[in-house]
């Protein structure tokens, strides 16, 4: 097949309050009353009775917290997976992951190992997945990864950080309710929100581009310029238009790809664990070279809203640690021919990539 013939999130809600629907839109996938949701919660949630409350537990349903402090490696996949194993005789009806990307991706690799063999390690990589998982649900709570949409769950293995990418990935089901975007830290809604900007820098400049990517990545820009360019204060209109922009950033991403941004600060997050929103600013704020019209709003974003974005993170790095990130980095050829085209290897080189992270 020479066009890719991708699945897409068959079925969404979206609205403030639509959380509440939840118990309605799980029942009629309920395969029996040994068989539980498992709620995968961010731990931030924890003692929050506003949303616990309102989680529609029944039977054996269960909720089980995840801290969202690490980026999700494929160890504590397999743990969930085998902690769930073990206390329920009868496959979970559906796993439900409440949060930010890490949550979102935990769910979806939890769902894929239910009703795959062996460790998540096994399936990083494209197409690997053999079997459908469980139903699965996805419920964000921060906006800007798109990975409700996505057909990714990234995680962080033994070897390298690269997603389990298969058509069995994509959530069943998504409800986007931006009420629940409420009580997010200002940086942590700056970073994971430019997450979103910079997809639709790195998809909209890229060689890969085509109408289908343009549209969404188009349509996502002008939401995120909105947002965090045109608006005083982070109202609901705002936290509406955040989490559409998230959802346009990630199908945009679909028929794309990104680009250096991504590349770079995979290789950061590998070796130093920092973390996806975070990393991609610190790395964005320095390629000036590569996106120079983006770079130039981001930092005027950065201006506008106060933000910190950290520097000299690799200062002290020894030349182990800085070639195990160019590894990683060069590793993601499909981003690198993304955003340099066929002939990216004759302007990223080994020496090209260090003099870059030696400026972050
Ligand atoms: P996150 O899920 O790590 O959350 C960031 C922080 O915000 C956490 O401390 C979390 O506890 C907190 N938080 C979330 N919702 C909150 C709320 N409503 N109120 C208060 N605090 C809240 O961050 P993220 O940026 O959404 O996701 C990053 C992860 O997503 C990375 O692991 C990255 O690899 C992954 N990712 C996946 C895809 C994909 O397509 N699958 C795409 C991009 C990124
Ligand atoms: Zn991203």
């Amino acid at each position: 097949m020479s066009f890719r013939n991708f699945p897409m999130v068959p079925r969404v809600v979206f609205g403030r309050g639509s959380f509440n629907q939840l118990g309605e839109i799980l029942e009629p996938k309920r395969q029996g009353n040994k068989a539980p949701f498992i709620f995968l919660v961010d731990d931030v949630f924890r003692g929050k009775v506003d949303l616990i409350s309102r989680i529609p537990l029944k039977h054996n349903d269960k909720i089980i917290y995840v801290s969202a402090e690490e980026e999700p490696k494929t160890i504590y996949v397999d743990d969930i997976r085998d902690d769930i194993k073990k206390e329920f005789k009868e496959t979970p009806s559906g796993i439900i992951g409440i949060g930010g990307g890490t949550l979102l991706d935990y769910a979806k690799a939890v769902a894929l190992m239910l009703t795959n063999p062996g460790s998540s390690a096994d399936y990083q990589g494209w197409d690997l997945v053999k079997h459908q998982g469980v139903y699965h649900v996805g419920i964000p709570t921060i906006s800007g990864t798109g990975a409700e949409v996505s057909r990714t769950t990234v995680l962080t293995g033994p070897e390298r950080k690269l997603g389990m990418n298969s058509d069995y990935t994509p959530f069943d089901q998504v409800v986007l309710d931006p009420s629940l975007l409420n009580g997010i830290p200002k940086n942590q809604w700056f970073y994971t929100g430019m997450d979103c900007y910079i997809h639709c820098i790195e998809s909209l400049t890229g060689t890969y581009l085509n109408a289908f990517s343009q549209s969404y990545g188009e349509k996502s820009l002008d939401l995120c310029r909105e947002v965090y360019l045109e608006k005083e204060s982070i109202d609901e209109d705002s936290q509406d238009k955040l989490m559409m922009a998230s959802w346009h950033g990630g199908m945009s991403i679909a028929y794309s790809q990104v680009g250096v941004a991504h590349a770079m600060s995979y290789g950061l997050s590998y070796l130093l664990g920092t973390k996806h929103g975070v990393g991609n600013c610190i790395v964005f704020d320095q390629l000036g070279e590569f996106y120079p019209e983006g770079v130039k709003e981001f930092k005027q974003m950065v201006t506008k809203h106060g933000i910190d974005i950290p520097k000299g993170l690799c200062k002290d790095l020894t030349d182990d640690q800085f070639d195990t990130m160019i590894d990683v980095a060069l590793s993601l050829v499909p981003l690198w021919e993304n955003a340099l085209g066929k002939d990216w290897q004759k302007t990223i080189t080994r020496k090209k990539l260090r003099s870059m992270y030696e400026l972050m």
